[in-house]
């Protein structure tokens, strides 16, 4: 145990550095004599000692701070205390007598939530693990609530009525891959999304929503669901909340806000401004494991009519039969066992409070302002856009021409080989993406210790690789990885 508490603070005090750069090859190589299975044990120390050696060395660590490329946090103290906890007790919150105190705290926790979110009285949540989970589950209600209501079917009993092939769901452009992949677990196709253009700073163009919804309506077809996005993944933007709620008024679709990155604006008194509009939605997911510091995984679906959980509800003579006179939270659920994340959250919103969580979102979403103006300033690097969160997306331009490739498709091999070499050497973890089909690097600004001048050493040391790439590769023929593949 206490070789293990060391290792955690190795691990979240930073003393691995970003990432040591070892292949793919080279840690399959490394483990390929260890199995998972020997015969017999050996001592948890020995054990241990090689996870340090061989798993922790050559794990990325969100912890350092030049480790900013994705959505992974580096977690705080207090969450990892009670994750420790939740682990040792090993409550199962698929029944009150798995989980009685455990049950009571995850419906404090999502009462907060909700008046967080100013949901209303009759709101009601649950503890998933992430937006993937949160966001097909809202789908999955709202496509319900639809069918009973217009076909007057039951999903849950009778599955989808024929004129399920007409049903839309709509989203922005720049929407997550999750709103497409819930509609095809969930029956209806990915074909069923229908994508709605974004503006200058990707934020969903309102007007093209309602006129797109007309226009499905005039075809016959039965919009049903509307997803805002409030934090897209690769630029942080925010949908128009409140344009998208008066469309889906008008049109009585269901409204989800994917608040999966952007809810953590809610406990900043700077920022929260810009969720405006999120208290008309009817389903929210929100991410704790994201902007909010909670180790993975842990996120909620938030719901402004608790009764719309009926529409999944069920009733197992082991856990909770008809009439039982005490909450089991499994009914609220698409999990049976459930971990106790909750517990991550309760004890690290009441170790630092509102203030204390809002100054770390703050503190993120400051520096990003700040590396978005060093991008600015350099000559060497374009901005995709001006970031609204602390997702910064840019690409590098090349100082001199290749001798035969066109200057999009060598940018292109420039920025993402460079972005390569930076992970190789260890120096930094920065992420990919593209953008109008062209190759893009993104910092995602989740570590609240990391500094301005560690983002400057880590564009020094890309444009160090990126000359030398420049240099070696002007005359060579130039394949590269960008296009379209979003
Ligand atoms: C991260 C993210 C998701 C997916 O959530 P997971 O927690 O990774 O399952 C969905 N939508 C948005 C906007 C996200 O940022």
């Amino acid at each position: 145990m206490e070789a293990a508490c060391d290792a955690v603070l190795d691990v979240i005090g930073g003393a691995h550095g970003p990432y040591s750069g070892a292949s793919y090859d080279r840690l399959r190589d490394r483990l390929a004599d260890t199995t998972a299975l020997p015969a017999e044990g050996h001592p948890l120390e020995d054990v241990l000692a090689a996870v340090r050696e061989d798993v922790l060395a050559n794990a990325v660590h969100p912890s350092d701070e030049t480790c900013v490329a994705h959505l992974q946090c580096p977690p705080m103290v207090p969450a990892l205390a009670a994750e420790a906890l939740l682990t040792a007790s090993n409550q199962s919150l698929d029944s009150f007598d798995q989980a009685p105190a455990a049950t009571v705290v995850e419906e404090r926790l999502i009462a907060d939530l909700t008046a967080l979110y100013e949901l209303g009285p009759a709101a009601d949540g649950v503890v998933t693990g992430g937006g993937t989970e949160s966001n097909h589950q809202a789908l999955l209600l709202a496509r319900d609530d639809y069918v009973e209501t217009v076909f007057g079917q039951s999903v849950r009993e009778h599955g989808l009525p024929p004129a399920a092939q007409d049903l839309r769901i709509l989203c922005s452009a720049d929407a997550h891959f999750t709103a497409a992949q819930s509609a095809a677990l969930l029956g209806l196709g990915e074909d069923a999304v229908v994508t709605i253009p974004t503006d200058g700073r990707h934020r969903m163009d309102a007007t093209a929503l309602r006129e797109t919804v007309e226009r499905l309506n005039d075809a016959g077809k039965h919009p049903f669901a509307v997803v805002g996005t409030a934090g897209t993944t690769d630029f942080g933007s925010i949908d128009p909340l409140s344009a998208v709620a008066d469309v889906a008024a008008t049109h009585d679709l269901w409204v989800h806000v994917d608040a999966a990155f952007g809810g953590a604006l809610a406990v900043s008194d700077q920022h929260s401004e810009r969720l405006s509009g999120i208290d008309r939605a009817d389903s929210v997911a929100v991410d704790f494991h994201k902007l909010f510091f909670q180790p993975i995984a842990c996120g909620a679906l938030l719901v402004a009519d608790g009764e719309s959980f009926e529409l999944m509800s069920r009733n197992a003579a082991y856990l909770n039969p008809a009439g039982d006179a005490v909450p089991n939270l499994v009914a609220k659920s698409t999990r049976t066992t459930r971990r106790f994340d909750a517990l991550k959250p309760y004890v690290a919103f009441r170790t630092l409070g509102r203030d204390g969580l809002g100054a770390l979102v703050d503190r993120t979403l400051a520096l990003a302002d700040d590396v978005a103006g060093l991008l600015r300033a350099d000559p060497a690097f374009e901005l995709a856009c001006e970031p609204t969160l602390n997702a910064v997306t840019f690409r590098y331009r090349p100082v001199r021409e290749h001798a035969h490739c066109d200057p999009g498709p060598w940018a292109d091999h420039v920025t993402e080989a460079a972005r390569e070499q930076l992970f190789d050497a260890g120096t930094a973890v920065v992420a990919r993406t593209t953008v109008d089909d062209r190759a893009h690097v993104k910092f995602t600004l989740m570590n609240p210790r990391t500094t301005v001048a560690d983002i400057q050493s880590v564009l020094v040391a890309f444009k160090g690789h990126a000359a030398t790439i420049e240099a070696a590769d002007r005359t060579a023929p130039i394949t590269t990885a960008a296009g379209g593949d979003q």
